[in-house]
């Protein structure tokens, strides 16, 4: 049973949400967010299937497990990486090491806006401060890799495992002012990034469903 617990509205008015199902004494919190690049819809679409696909097993899941299905519904509409603004969500967190440019694989540049400048990213933070989570899993494409910031090296290493996606230390270039900067190094948060395979078409989601569905068994397990 998944509750919506935190809400808002996006530039376009789209609603971003955040649920979870119901929190018990000494549960671990997992919180497994979708959609931070509009571009990426893989794990928009993953995450909206292991909802409908493991409804009653979401209930009994040992750990309390949280969603943000699509952080960026702006970008997703619009097909685009960014926001509205078209500031590159992964980029926008108030970090140490915030940049106003930054590398982006795609077009070479990113636009970051000034710190939590998007609605997305307060939203984020809010349900970071509010619900917790021990460990993150947050879902990308299409780099085909798994890594990780933060304390979450072992964990990245079975996922990685369990998708057959290439383990790696870090992304290859710098990513100043990400969300895994400002969760899991500065807040000590694991935070696993999954870079799914590319699956543009209904049907290629379909089948990457199928094959990361061990992945998303294991969160089912605590
Ligand atoms: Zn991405």
């Amino acid at each position: 049973m998944l509750e919506e617990v935190i809400s808002d509205q996006t530039v376009l008015g789209e609603r971003i949400s955040f649920f979870r199902t119901p929190l018990g004494k000494g549960k671990k919190r997992l919180l497994l967010i979708g959609g931070f690049h509009g571009d990426e819809p893989e794990g928009v679409f993953l995450l909206e299937r292991f909802v409908t696909c493991f409804k009653e097993k979401l209930s009994d899941s040992p750990d309390c497990i949280g969603i943000v299905p699509c952080l960026n519904p702006d970008g997703l509409k619009q097909k685009t990486r960014e926001n509205a603004h078209k500031v590159d969500l992964n980029r926008n967190y108030p970090t140490h090491n915030f940049a106003d440019k930054s590398f982006n694989p795609h077009t070479g540049v990113a636009l970051s806006g000034s710190p939590g400048s998007e609605i997305e990213t307060r939203f984020m933070m809010r349900v970071i401060e509010s619900f917790c989570p021990d460990r993150i899993l947050s879902l990308h494409s299409d780099l085909k890799v798994v890594d990780y910031d933060g304390p979450a090296e072992d964990w990245a290493r079975e996922i990685a495992a369990l998708s057959g996606y290439r383990f790696v230390q870090n992304v290859g270039y710098e990513t100043p002012g990400s969300f895994g900067t400002w969760a899991g190094v500065e807040r000590k948060i694991p935070v696993v990034t999954l870079e799914t395979e590319s699956a543009p078409d209904l049907a290629k989601q379909e089948v990457l469903w199928q094959r990361l569905k061990p992945v998303f068994l294991s969160f089912l397990k605590g």
